[in-house]
């Protein structure tokens, strides 16, 4: 049976109310708090209240009230610090940079020439071999292969 709770977990501890934070929202299922280490001021975490170690333990019926909550909280963080937009970034597992695996993300406030770094545009070798590569993919997504993992 799945653990909704961790009781070795840093969020779960800061979701309890264990370890202090710098809380900006919380619902039934969500809980939004402001990164320690923020890329800038604002930079906020939003996570599911259950531990969820990554998006694929996440079942699909909490994506209504994620997508709520980042609505709101990325709404109010334009707002009030005035950014012309947002990046929505989800890290999961190690090799993508998760460092806390208790599934969030992150909502970074973005400035014009805020000098934060763009993702680079890479290129595929040709059309059939980016054809090739979707047909793949969405056999494996076809066969249930890939996605949710409940
Ligand atoms: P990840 O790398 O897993 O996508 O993101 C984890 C984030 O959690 C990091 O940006 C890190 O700064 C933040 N973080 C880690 N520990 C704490 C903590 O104790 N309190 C807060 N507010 N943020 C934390
Ligand atoms: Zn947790």
């Amino acid at each position: 049976m799945k653990k909704f709770v961790d009781e070795s977990c840093i969020f779960c501890k800061i979701i309890a109310g264990d370890i202090p934070c710098a809380r900006v929202y919380e619902d039934e299922r969500i809980f939004a708090f402001l990164d320690i280490n923020p890329i800038v001021a604002g930079h906020t975490l939003v996570a599911f209240k259950a531990h969820y170690p990554t998006l694929l333990d996440a079942p699909a019926d909490e994506g209504k009230a994620l997508l709520e909550a980042v609505k709101k909280v990325a709404g109010a963080l334009l707002g009030v610090t005035k950014a012309g937009g947002f990046n929505c970034i989800q890290n999961n597992f190690r090799c993508a940079g998760q460092t806390v695996f208790h599934s969030h993300w992150h909502i970074v406030p973005r400035f014009d020439n805020d000098g934060l770094p763009d993702w680079p545009g890479g290129k595929y070798d040709d059309t059939s071999t980016m054809q090739e590569l979707a047909r793949v993919i969405s056999t494996h997504i076809d066969s249930g292969a890939a996605g949710d993992s409940q």
